[in-house]
């Protein structure tokens, strides 16, 4: 096994692939879970290491590291106003598929409601 110095501590360790050590990890999965909370309970909240690490009271370090390695990108892709769209087409399309005999009848009752009531 090599040497690592750790990105997160810079001390020395013995690891045969990551490059931060175990007690960072750890930590860095605290600091993860942490913020991925906050994201999801602040869902307009900015991706930004500083702002984070002061609502949540972590190191802004330990966040610019999980910013860094691409942990928040899955979590925050809703976030994304391109694919919040997206999201939002796509479940009002399985909506539609739900109940589409449902509420294009109901659109029609509607329309044929209002002519009579026209007409009358
Ligand atoms: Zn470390």
């Amino acid at each position: 096994m090599e040497m690592h110095t750790c990105q997160v501590c810079n001390k020395l360790f013995a690891s045969s692939g990551p490059r931060i050590c175990a007690a960072c990890m750890k930590r860095l999965d605290k600091v993860y879970e942490r913020a991925r909370e906050y994201l999801r309970d602040h869902a307009d909240a900015e991706l930004n290491a500083s702002s984070l690490a002061e609502a949540i009271g972590e190191d802004v370090r330990d966040l610019e590291i999980l910013i860094a390695e691409g942990r928040f990108e899955r979590d925050t892709t809703a976030a994304d106003p391109e694919e919040r769209r997206r999201q939002q087409l796509l479940s009002a399309f399985q909506k539609s598929l739900g109940d589409s005999s449902g509420s294009a009848a109901a659109d029609r009752r509607t329309t044929y409601g209002r002519d009579r009531h026209g007409r009358d």
